[in-house]
C-alpha cells in the first residue's frame, strides 16, 4: 500500500521531512532504509519445547491405555459396530483446573453408571476461538490477567489431562493453534475442529496428522459442506509447516486421518438437530463416500445460546434414537458445576467457582437427567434389536 509506506517513512524520518518542508535543510537523504518487518511485533518470548514439558509431565501407562482404548471405542461407535452413543460433555472452557477436576470427579461416576449405553468423554477445552475478541483459553492466558503465560498454560493443561486419565476419565478438546498438539494430543481421545476453522487449510492439515477421531463442526452459517470438504481433505496426506518434539520448525508429512465425522451445531439459519437435518446431512455425506453418522451438538446455535435449551435438543435426539435412526453417533453437551455463565470480573476473586466464563452450561444435575434419557433410548433400541434378531 503506497499510502502506508509513506506514512511509515514519515514517522521514521518525520523530523527531517518536516525540515525539508520548512526549508531549513536544502538536501535530505531520501535513501533511508525502510523497516518492513515486525512492525506490529512487540515481543518474542521463548516457548518451552514439547519435550521439555513432556519430561516434566510424562504420559503414564494408565493414561496411554485409556487414550488408546477410548479412541478405539469411539472408532467403533463411528462405524456403528459399538451401538452405544458417544457423549462429549463438560465445560465450554476450562479456566480453573480445580473446578474442572471437581467436575470430573462427578462425571466419572456418570461415565461408570451409563457405561453400557454411553461412552462419556469429558470436554476439556483449553483453546477458545472467538467471534471477535475475548479471553482465548487457559493455554493462552492461564492467569486470566493478560500476562499470557503460555508455558504455564501448556503445563497446566497437560497436568489436568494426565490427572483426569489417572481418574479413568478420557478427554476431548478443540485444537486451535497448530503447535499445541505436540504438547497435549497424546492425552486426548477425541478432537473438534471448530465452526470457525473447519474451512481452514491449516486445520485440515493438522487434522490429517492427528492420532484421534475428529469431529468437524458445520460452519457458523449452518452449512455442513465445508465440514464434509474438511473430512475429505484431512483423510489425505499433507506436507506442511509445524514443529517437532524438540520444538524445531519442521516440514511435517502426514498419512491422513480417516476418522473424521460431522458435528451439527446449528448456524445462522437456526438449529440443525432435527430428524430432517440429520437425514439430509447423512444422505449428503454418504453421496460423497464419507461417514454418514453424525454427532449433534446440543449447545451453540442448536440451543440458541440458551443453556437450558440443550435439554430439549438431547430429548429430541433420544426420540430419534428410539425411532430407529442409524445416523446418530453421539452428542455434545456444555455442562459445568454451576449452570449459566459469567463475565470475567474486574477482581478475579469475584469469580463464581465452577461457572463458565465462555458459553453458558447446564449443571451436573441437569446433565445427569439428560444422560439418563439418552442412555434409556440406547438401552431400549439396542434391546429391541436384540429381541428382533
Ligand atoms: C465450542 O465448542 O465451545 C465452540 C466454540 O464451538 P463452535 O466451534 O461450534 O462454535
Ligand atoms: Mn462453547
Amino acid at each position: 500500500m503506497p499510502g502506508r509506506s509513506l506514512k511509515r517513512r514519515c514517522s521514521i524520518d518525520g523530523k527531517r521531512l518536516f525540515a525539508l518542508i520548512v526549508g531549513r535543510y536544502p538536501l535530505v537523504d531520501l535513501s533511508v532504509m525502510y523497516k518492513t518487518q515486525d512492525l506490529h511485533v512487540v515481543e518474542n518470548r521463548p516457548l518451552l519445547s514439547p519435550n521439555q514439558i513432556l519430561e516434566q509431565l510424562p504420559l503414564s501407562e494408565t493414561a496411554a491405555a485409556l487414550v488408546a482404548q477410548t479412541r478405539d471405542r469411539i472408532r467403533n461407535i463411528m462405524h456403528n459396530e459399538d451401538r452405544r452413543l458417544l457423549v462429549i460433555v463438560g465445560p465450554c472452557s476450562v479456566h480453573d483446573v480445580e473446578a474442572a477436576y471437581e467436575y470430573a470427579q462427578q462425571l466419572v461416576q456418570l461415565r461408570e453408571r451409563f457405561a453400557d449405553q454411553l461412552e462419556i468423554v469429558m470436554r476439556v477445552y483449553f483453546e477458545k476461538p472467538r467471534t471477535s475478541i475475548g479471553w482465548k483459553g487457559l493455554i493462552n492466558d492461564p492467569h486470566l490477567d493478560g500476562s499470557y503465560d503460555i508455558n504455564e498454560g501448556l503445563r497446566l493443561a497437560r497436568k489436568l489431562l494426565l490427572d483426569l486419565a489417572e481418574m479413568g476419565l478420557p478427554a476431548a478438546t478443540e485444537l486451535l493453534d497448530p503447535i499445541t498438539p505436540q504438547y497435549i494430543a497424546d492425552v486426548i481421545s477425541w478432537t473438534a475442529i471448530g465452526a470457525r476453522t473447519t474451512e481452514s487449510q491449516t486445520h485440515r492439515e493438522m487434522a490429517s496428522g492427528l492420532s484421534m477421531p475428529i469431529g468437524f463442526k458445520n460452519n457458523t452459517n449452518g452449512s455442513f459442506q465445508a465440514a464434509a470438504n474438511a473430512m475429505l481433505a484431512a483423510s489425505n496426506p499433507h506436507h506442511f509447516l509445524g514443529i517437532n518434539q524438540e520444538g524445531h520448525a519442521s516440514i511435517v508429512s502426514t498419512t491422513g486421518n480417516a476418522d473424521g465425522h460431522l458435528v451439527l451445531r446449528g448456524g445462522k439459519g437456526g438449529p440443525n438437530y432435527e430428524v430432517a437435518h440429520v437425514e439430509e446431512a447423512a444422505a449428503a455425506l454418504a453421496k460423497q463416500n464419507l461417514n454418514p453418522r453424525v454427532m449433534v451438538d446440543c449447545s451453540h446455535a442448536n440451543a440458541n445460546k440458551e443453556h437450558s435449551r440443550q435439554v430439549a435438543v438431547a430429548s429430541n435426539i433420544s426420540e430419534q434414537i428410539l425411532a430407529g435412526s442409524q445416523h446418530l453417533l453421539g452428542v455434545m453437551i456444555e455442562s459445568h458445576l454451576v449452570a449459566g455463565n459469567q463475565p470475567i470480573p474486574e477482581q478475579l476473586s469475584d469469580l463464581v467457582y465452577g461457572q463458565s466464563i465462555t458459553d453458558a452450561c447446564v449443571n451436573v444435575e441437569t446433565t445427569a437427567g439428560m444422560l439418563e434419557q439418552l442412555a434409556a433410548a440406547v438401552r431400549q433400541t439396542v434391546g429391541a434389536e436384540v429381541a428382533r434378531a
